[in-house]
């Protein structure tokens, strides 16, 4: 009997619901099933910028080239291994550049971020702006129907830039945009989405996945396809499978990322054979809580007047470091001295300057103090009494640093240094646009915590995004992109942008893949 879809794909983020799309548009019978009542998954609460090298609408700002794309990615990531094989980086940098294209040619409209650069641009191949696009806004009635069944975004995200727009948005930006533009493509060009319909079961015969089982209304709905895409995300909130394979301590709770992906393709596809790689991994970013979320840090830490230190009250890492390189020193530290959490130490200039968490700059909530999201102090002795740190480490780290600061130089970690660095921070009013001396009372703190913006390890995959078995040979019928995949980049992140580039190639991959070929 014939399949009933040529590809059912699980999962409605940008991956899943890119992969449909493409799919589709050649032709195939598409089903996209989300656990969700929502679609859009982490992608939608995204800062939505895509790294994707080489593309189309970077020509004025940087020259740019497969063959540098590759570099580039050879000279950061290093040796090959399993899951950063030859073959998948080659994959990377030569689909790239088509994807962009792809997408601005259905209707996926982009731009470059001007100013961004990759994280090493010093690197061979590295670039100083032009391969991180963003999409355009979208109006969500655009949608039709599937207006209501968007999963909201931040207003530019959690994880970034919170906006702190009034009353109730038309227009979708970030993350949501990339999402709404996606889902407008894949509803209008006849793709089937199920929402409120999680994936339980993988369905099999011998080796080869023929289908999936559905749970809808309470029952469970064999479904079978010629080929199963997994575009499940990651298992950044299940705080079992967090505790089995993150670093310790570790909480669900630091995570940015949708709290409907739960890792059950992980332990499906596992349960079938599947090889996995990485699961130690995520990408890092630090964050603090409040008002019962996790808040980025980024923009934060990386403006003058502020410091990090850990339980000795001594600093550690540059300030302005890269999240994923950021959320790992924390990690790293903690191996000597206690630095989960970790404190962000603001002085009163910060604080009536620069958004904190749910917090405007200027404006603290009472309530925020009482319950200990916030801590403040008149002096920076009292204020590491308050979070019961050492205070003499203390007041000797920020003697060292002021010194820095007033000169302009971080001889310690270098702050505010390098095309990178000076990307972000404060700019046209110093000379090192993030150093500025901590000093002026009252003083503030937060506790920051290593969170995540998804996990990072998942299923092994090969260039066309096959899931491996433990035995090395590819599981006939099975695809894994995105969250739900072993990233191409372990340990480390080539850009900001890095994991929804992947997520999108590895998707386009997996759609574009000809079995007979
Ligand atoms: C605040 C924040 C900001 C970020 N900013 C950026 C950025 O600017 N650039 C970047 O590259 N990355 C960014 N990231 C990371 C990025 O969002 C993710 O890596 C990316 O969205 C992953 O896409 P995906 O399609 O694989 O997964 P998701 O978008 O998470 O989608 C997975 C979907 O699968 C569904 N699902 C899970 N289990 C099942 C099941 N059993 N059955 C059916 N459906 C299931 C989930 O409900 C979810 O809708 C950010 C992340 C966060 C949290």
């Amino acid at each position: 009997m014939a399949p009933d879809y040529d590809l059912v794909v699980v999962g409605a983020g940008a991956a899943g619901l890119l992969a449909a799309v493409a799919a589709r548009r050649l032709g195939n019978t598409v089903l996209v099933v989300e656990a969700d009542h929502l679609a859009g998954g982490s992608t939608a609460v995204s800062d939505g910028q895509l790294w994707l090298p080489a593309n189309h609408l970077m020509a004025k700002l940087a020259p740019d080239s497969t063959t540098d794309a590759q570099t580039y990615l050879d000279a950061l990531l290093g040796p090959t291994t399993a899951a950063s094989s030859a073959e998948r980086r080659s994959a990377y940098a030569r689909t790239a550049a088509k994807l962009a294209r792809w997408l601005t040619q259905s209707n996926v409209p982009l731009a470059a971020v001007k100013g961004l650069p990759d994280h090493r641009p010093d690197l061979p191949g590295g670039k100083p702006q032009g391969r991180v696009l963003a999409t355009s806004p979208l109006e969500r009635r655009v949608l039709g129907e599937w207006a209501a069944s968007l999963r909201p975004g931040e207003g530019g995200g959690r994880g970034g830039l919170r906006r702190f727009l009034p009353g109730r948005r038309t227009t979708q930006t970030a993350g949501e945009a990339l999402a709404g533009h996606l889902l407008h493509r894949a509803t209008a060009n006849g793709v089937e989405l199920w929402l409120d319909s999680p994936v339980v079961g993988l369905l099999a015969e011998g080796n080869t996945v023929t289908g999936v089982v559905v749970r809808r209304a309470s029952a469970d709905h064999p479904v079978t396809a010629t080929r199963v895409l997994l575009a499940s995300g990651g298992f950044e909130a299940n705080q079992g499978l967090r505790e089995e394979y993150l670093p310790l301590p570790t909480d669900a709770a630091w995570s940015t990322s949708a709290a409907s992906n739960v890792g059950e393709l992980l332990n499906l596809a596992i349960a079938h054979g599947a090889a996995t790689s990485g699961l130690d991994d995520a990408w890092w970013i630090p964050v603090m809580r409040a008002e019962g979320s996790a808040w980025s840090l980024d923009e934060v830490r990386a403006r003058p007047h502020c410091v990090i230190v850990d339980s000795a009250g001594d600093r550690f890492f540059d300030e302005c470091a890269p999240a994923n390189a950021a959320g790992r020193a924390l990690y790293e530290r903690s191996r000597g001295v206690r630095a989960v959490p970790s404190y962000l130490v603001l002085d009163n200039r910060h604080r009536q300057t620069v958004p904190l968490g749910p917090w405007p700059a200027g404006s603290t909530p009472r309530k925020a103090l009482d319950a200990g999201e916030i801590v403040k102090a008149g002096s920076l002795n009292d204020l590491a009494q308050a979070l019961g740190i050492d205070r003499a480490g203390l007041l000797g780290s920020m003697v060292r640093f002021n010194g820095f600061a007033g000169k302009g130089k971080d001889l310690d970690f270098s702050r505010g240094e390098g095309v990178w660095k000076g990307s972000a921070g404060e700019h046209g009013k110093r000379r090192n646009p993030s150093l500025g001396k901590v000093d002026k009372s009252p003083f503030w703190a937060v506790k920051v915590y290593p969170g995540d913006a998804g996990t990072k390890g998942g299923l092994l995959i090969d260039a066309n995004s096959r899931v491996l078995g433990t035995d090395g040979a590819v599981v006939p019928g099975l695809y894994a992109c995105g969250g739900a995949a072993a990233s191409l980049f372990p340990g480390t992140s080539p850009a900001p942008g890095a994991a929804l580039g992947a997520a999108l190639v590895e998707a386009f991959l997996a759609a574009t893949h000809r079995q007979d070929a």
